[in-house]
């Protein structure tokens, strides 16, 4: 993955989040506040500004960009946990030109790290976590089987998707959601759908690979 290829995951994330955000606040506003979308779309509309200042970044630069432009512009959850995760994301990427397959499957790993160590969800809370954790599982596998940067982030998409859909039934029991109780059963949770959107848009950047 080269550093044209992460500009265009940041963009094409920009891009889906934005056509994205009624959906995704229509989702908040059944098990939350309503606002998911709104603080994804302000969020990488902010990171959308630096895209020019970033033309002369690195990869690993950029990608701290992202994170710190998402804690300071993001309200609500949403922003210290994306925003994390991005910033655990450079770390890995430090210093490296150019990503191999196992730098993106380590990227993977350090974004969704970095939103545990945030939020300290486990798999099955009914939030982003129960979209990254599958996916980076599927990545992984598809790593160890030496499939291509394109197959490994479609399968980790994919993940991400099945994921989403499987908060449905879960009970939400972190963030705004688990106010709701029992009553946040049978609603797909917002953040686990803006994860599977930044993933699906990963394996797009990645297609031409
Ligand atoms: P807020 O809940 O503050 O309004 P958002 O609406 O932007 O923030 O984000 C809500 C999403 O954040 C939820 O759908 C859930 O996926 C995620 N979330 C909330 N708390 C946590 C947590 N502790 N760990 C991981 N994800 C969380
Ligand atoms: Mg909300």
């Amino acid at each position: 993955m080269t550093n044209d290829d992460v500009m265009r995951w940041l963009e094409r994330t920009a891009d889906v989040l934005h056509e994205n955000r009624t959906y995704l606040t229509d989702l908040d506003s059944a098990i939350g506040d309503a606002d998911h979308g709104i603080n994804m779309d302000r969020g990488f509309s902010a990171v959308r500004d630096r895209f020019p200042t970033m033309a002369t970044m690195d990869i690993s630069t950029r990608l701290r960009t992202v994170g710190s432009t998402l804690v300071s512009t993001v309200g609500g959850a949403g922003g210290p946990l994306y925003g994390t995760a991005y910033l655990r994301a450079a770390g890995v990427a430090a210093g490296k030109q150019e990503l191999s397959s196992a730098d993106v499957v380590a990227i993977l790993e350090a974004f969704l790290g970095g939103i545990v160590a945030r939020g300290k969800a486990q798999p099955g809370e009914k939030t982003m976590v129960d979209a990254l954790t599958p996916a980076l599982a599927s990545a992984r596998q598809a790593l160890d089987e030496g499939a291509t940067l394109a197959q490994i982030t479609n399968r980790a998409a994919a993940a991400a998707e099945e994921g989403m859909k499987a908060t449905i039934p879960m009970l939400a029991t972190k963030g705004r959601a688990s106010y709701l109780g029992e009553r946040s059963i049978g609603h797909q949770d917002p953040g686990a759908t803006s994860s599977w959107l930044i993933l699906r848009s990963l394996a797009e950047a990645c297609e031409g690979e």
